[in-house]
């Protein structure tokens, strides 16, 4: 009885031993450390994995020498162990590497295999330090990367260069990243933790990094017309055209460059000519309040236009360049709607969309009103003061003032008004507001040069942008 299980574990015994599993064993009893190599360090684990199979030894006074360059000696040696090539020292076809070298044996072998070749004098020169443009020819060859991609995140790199190739190949491996400032350096020589790391990483998969998912980081809108390329740089391929005014999805900033796709099109492009939404307007919620509309049509212009459509066109261009800027707009009403189903609370209930929203800003939108063509131009109402005929002050005085006057002092000459003035007084939706506020009187319907400039879809357009600059000012200038 007894026997027959021992007959059976050594029969377990020897198949576990043939599945790698004594190896492990084996490597585990023979603790390799080297002293300049410490639990910590980013390629610790690397260099140990490779010191366990004997792919690394180190230098016999026990150091690694991590930050030394690595030679094409040692290069080849550490692949050839890697590929477990036959190392034995013999003659070679180099007339620099003699048979008495050490790695005679993994340089001819690698040579055989069409690994590795010698320079253009013949010679081998065993001890260059190798660059990091050679260590990825030597890698892709030697574990036969196949694999490319289309684009690659390096300026440093020339697609019509040979090396491209093999420095695509190692990357799309993620066996390496390059350098964090987007430059690959593939003349530069490697250090001996560096190529440790990609032989590692070559060997065992489960040393690459995760493959990172293409995410969109940001979005904008290109300012110019660029040539999108296959890389940070023009020294890429062409991709194509992307046009001036394109919305773009930004995915990664190198360099200067961005890589950005639009619905047809994907590259790099300078990052220069993507204006991403302002970082000071980012999520800022701004109430807009197209003056008028529904049950009230305004004031009616000389070409009997109601005011109320004036006022919305020109809310709309405002909630499109404040959007694009990256700020939440909120309407008070629809076009041709009211706010509020009761007459007699339509301008609180307006208000109250600033109040209930927690908004940033409140603004108003009107067009003026005169008996006659005397009067023109554009001007900006707050609330500072409590009349006793109309209870009530504005919740922020202060900055309702602030925005006023930036306002006042960048919208009319962008839209091509005259600038009247800044007008303190006591108007129901600057007064009741719990948030800054101010209402903008665009210019006069009763005035043919300035209707003219509010019936120009162009002039709203203009008055988007100027009040995107504006905001910009004032939250600069309050925060
Ligand atoms: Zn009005």
């Amino acid at each position: 009885m007894l026997s027959k299980i021992m007959k059976i574990c050594l029969i377990m015994i020897a198949a576990v031993g043939f599945s790698g599993f004594f190896d492990q064993l084996q490597a585990h009893a023979e603790q390799v450390t080297f002293k300049d190599v410490k639990p910590g360090d980013g390629y610790y684990d690397e260099i140990m994995f490779l010191a366990k199979q004997g792919i690394v030894n180190g230098y016999s006074d026990g150091s690694f020498k991590p930050n030394a360059n690595l030679t094409r000696r040692e290069a080849a040696t550490m692949v050839g162990r890697a590929l477990g090539v036959d190392g034995t020292p013999r003659k070679t076809a180099f007339a620099d590497v003699s048979a008495k070298d050490y790695a005679s044996g993994y340089i001819q072998s690698l040579y055989e295999k069409n690994f590795i070749t010698g320079r253009s004098d013949g010679l081998f020169h065993p001890d260059d330090k190798i660059s990091r443009a050679d260590m990825a020819y030597l890698i892709t060859r030697a574990f036969s990367l196949q694999e490319m991609s289309q684009y690659l995140p390096f300026y440093d790199i020339v697609q019509d260069s040979p090396e491209y190739e093999p420095i695509n190949k190692v990357t799309t491996a993620r066996i390496t990243n390059g350098f964090p400032d987007g430059s690959f350096k593939p003349g530069e020589k490697i250090l001996r933790s560096h190529f440790a790391l990609m032989v590692a990483r070559a060997i065992n998969p489960n040393f690459r990094p995760p493959a990172e998912a293409e995410k969109v980081i940001s979005t904008g809108e290109m300012i110019a017309s660029q040539v999108a390329q296959y890389g940070p740089s023009d020294n890429y391929h062409d991709v194509g055209t992307i046009p001036s005014g394109a919305q773009v999805k930004i995915y990664k900033k190198v360099a200067g460059w961005a890589l950005v796709s639009t619905d047809t099109i994907k590259g790099y492009v300078k990052l220069k000519y993507v204006r991403e939404p302002d970082e000071l307007l980012k999520g800022k919620i701004i109430v807009l309040d197209p003056g008028h509309g529904g049950r009230d049509p305004g004031a009616i212009a000389l070409d009997k236009t109601e005011e109320q459509y004036i006022n919305y066109n020109f809310g709309v261009a405002a909630q499109s360049a404040l959007q694009k800027a990256g700020a939440v707009v909120i309407m008070t009403h629809q076009r041709d709607k009211d706010c509020s189903p009761s007459k007699d609370k339509e301008l609180q209930c307006r208000v109250d969309v600033a109040k209930a929203n927690h908004a940033d800003l409140f603004i108003s939108i009107h067009s003026n009103w005169f008996s006659s063509e005397d009067a023109y131009g554009m001007q900006t109402h707050f609330n500072d003061f409590n009349d006793p005929d109309y209870p009530g002050v504005n919740d922020h005085p202060k900055e309702s003032k602030i925005l006023a006057n930036v306002i006042q002092s960048t919208v009319p000459q962008a839209i091509g008004m005259h600038s009247r003035r800044v007008v303190d007084d006591n108007l129901y939706v600057t007064r009741m507001n719990t948030v800054p506020a101010v209402l903008i009187e665009l210019g006069f319907l009763t005035n043919p040069s300035d209707l003219a400039r509010l019936e120009d879809p162009a002039t709203a357009t203009k008055f988007g942008n100027a009040l995107v600059e504006a905001l910009r000012q004032y939250f600069m200038s309050v925060q």
